[in-house]
């Protein structure tokens, strides 16, 4: 095995057909036609062995959440994915790994068309870097900087479920948010979460024209609305008790505890989005259509940065709003 196998095997693996790859995989450079009137979206995000993902996540899941991660913020733009090249940094040439890993990011790269046009395959420390590329008519995108005072804040799906599968894997992280998850069946559903993250892609294009501004919760509910808010040079004010959770985690643990992970756990890839009165009146309808709906969870402020309210209206803190590196 050496690296030429192992890109034989991912490509064999993702094969996907599109009009628009004039030259995929093999040759120095992929040649890609761009439909008129359309701009690329384009995005990279890089999953580290120890740092994203613990060494015994299975291989087929760090495929998926590798490209899933990307997909998510082409959703964010309200962008149509494409698609991708990878970047892999291997300790070894594994080959069983590499095909497990690449039928993780094919089942994903399927749902959505996307095709891997190129990458690059070096030995190291594991480590996975893909640049995801999507299409979005031109003036179209969804950015942050467009929240207005007045605005609903909403979240698709629910919050907090990968941040407690993490602390069902890991005691310790238990610990840093207070208790662990009881142990229950649903210990699996919330696990598969963190595992298997859903990009919102349906969702991002169903909100162009409705949303004013859209981000992904990668790193945390509260951390990441906070980037909307300094983007719009507006605040944000969130009712704690309006969070959607699943029934998997309303059963894992305690109101307390599920807040903070709602708040600032991360890892969710839900779409946090802002949207005036008007356009949130046909939200509903289109988010039906996209196969998830929204939920409505605050509003936007004159001012900056992002406060939350309890049931009585009482200011709650978060003294971890979210997950960052080089701290
Ligand atoms: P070069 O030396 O010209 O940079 P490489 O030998 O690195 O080319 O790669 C050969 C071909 O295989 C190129 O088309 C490259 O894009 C593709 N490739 C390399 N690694 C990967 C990978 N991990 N996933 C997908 N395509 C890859
Ligand atoms: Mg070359």
């Amino acid at each position: 095995m050496h690296e030429f196998d192992l890109i034989g095997v991912i490509r064999d693996r993702c094969a996907v057909a599109r009009e628009d790859v004039r030259l995929g995989i093999g040759d120095d450079a992929a040649l890609l036609a761009v439909p008129a009137g359309h701009i690329l979206a384009v995005s990279t995000d890089t999953l580290v062995a120890g740092v994203h993902f613990s060494q015994s996540t299975k291989a087929f899941d760090v495929g998926w959440k590798s490209l899933a991660v990307n997909l998510s913020d082409l959703a964010a733009m309200g962008a149509t994915p494409a698609w991708a090249t990878l970047a892999l940094t291997l300790p070894g040439a594994d080959a069983q790994w590499v095909g497990q890993f690449a039928d993780g990011f094919a089942a994903l790269a399927g749902e959505f068309k996307l095709a891997l046009v190129g990458g690059d395959t070096t030995q190291g420390p594991l480590s996975i870097t893909i640049t995801v590329h999507g299409f979005v008519p031109d003036g179209a995108a969804l950015l942050r900087s467009g929240a207005r005072v007045g605005d609903g804040v909403y979240v698709t799906g629910t919050l907090g479920d990968a941040a407690a599968g993490l602390r069902c894997l890991d005691p310790a992280e238990g610990a840093a948010a207070g208790s662990r998850p009881a142990p229950s069946t649903s210990y699996a559903t919330l696990i598969e979460r963190l595992d298997r993250p859903t990009p919102r892609v349906a969702q991002g294009l169903a909100l162009r024209g409705r949303a004013s501004a859209c981000i992904d919760i990668s790193d945390g509910l509260v951390a990441d609305l906070g980037h909307i808010c300094a983007a719009s040079g507006v605040g944000a004010e969130i009712d704690v008790e309006s969070l959607p959770a699943s029934s998997a985690l309303l059963g894992a643990c305690d109101a307390a505890t599920r807040h903070v992970l709602q708040l600032a756990g991360g890892d969710d890839y839900e779409l946090c989005f802002t949207a005036g009165d008007a356009e949130a009146l046909l939200l509903p309808g289109d988010l039906a259509r996209s196969g998830c709906g929204a939920t409505r969870i605050g509003r936007i402020v004159a001012g900056y940065g992002v406060s939350i309210r309890d049931a009585d209206g009482n200011p709650v803190v978060v003294t971890r709003p979210g997950w960052r590196h080089f701290t």
